[in-house]
């Protein structure tokens, strides 16, 4: 069940693809985007892998992440580069980042 954009609530107890500690149901989680970011694989080799909506993988990023890049990139519009908005989420505290 989608409960706001790029948050999902998980149906089933399973492992948190980035900090490997364990989702369980009713807790609420986001999808990794695939390598190529968006685009179609033709070989599925980095499907999407279900990680708490406050986790980001170092080698991609999230649908909750991107939505949050999104939101703050219209808010202040040409005034901030794209790079610059993911700079500055991703440096916020309350991300869990995955270890090396
Ligand atoms: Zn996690």
């Amino acid at each position: 069940m989608e409960i706001q954009e790029g948050v999902y609530e998980s149906d089933f107890t399973m492992k948190c693809a980035c900090c490997n500690k364990n989702i369980y149901r009713g807790e609420e989680i986001t999808r990794t985007l695939d390598s190529t970011h968006g685009m179609s694989t033709r070989s599925g080799k980095s499907r999407p892998q279900w990680v708490h909506y406050m986790c980001v993988p170092k080698n991609t990023s999230t649908e909750y992440f991107e939505n949050i890049v999104n939101e703050i990139q219209s808010f202040y519009g040409s005034r901030m580069t794209e790079e610059d908005v993911r700079e500055s989420v991703h440096s916020h505290g309350y991300w869990t980042h995955e270890k090396n």
